[in-house]
């Protein structure tokens, strides 16, 4: 027999890995995250200051000017989680307004004829 039961599981672990670290940074300052350039991004830095995130959009390898990409390039540190986060929530964002442009032009091209008409 376990202490814990179906009823009351364990509480979930405390957020450590790079991914929810990444996502808690967004969450908490997301709106700080500047994008500089294509694939490039500003991510504020927990210790003050930002470090300059490569998305590698076009190609290449993604990087982050934080110690502990310098580290462990061959993982995802929290800025880069972090950034790849506001990329995908902005292009959201454009896609949304641009179907909302589409949807808006293809109502008032269907009002015409019947305008024409009355
Ligand atoms: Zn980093």
């Amino acid at each position: 027999m376990t202490n814990r039961s179906l009823a009351h599981p364990a509480p979930p672990p405390p957020a450590t890995t790079r991914e929810q670290r990444g996502l808690e940074l967004y969450r908490e300052r997301g709106h700080e995250i500047e994008h500089i350039g294509k694939g490039f991004y500003r991510v504020p830095a927990c210790s003050g200051g930002s470090y300059r995130v490569n998305l590698a959009v076009f190609g290449g390898t993604e990087s982050c000017s934080c110690p502990d990409h310098a580290r462990h390039p061959e993982l995802t540190c929290k800025h880069l989680a972090a950034a790849t986060v506001a990329r995908a929530k902005a292009r959201m964002r454009a896609r949304t307004v641009q179907a909302e442009r589409t949807k808006a032009r293809a109502s008032r091209a269907s009002l015409t004829p019947l305008a024409v008409s009355l």
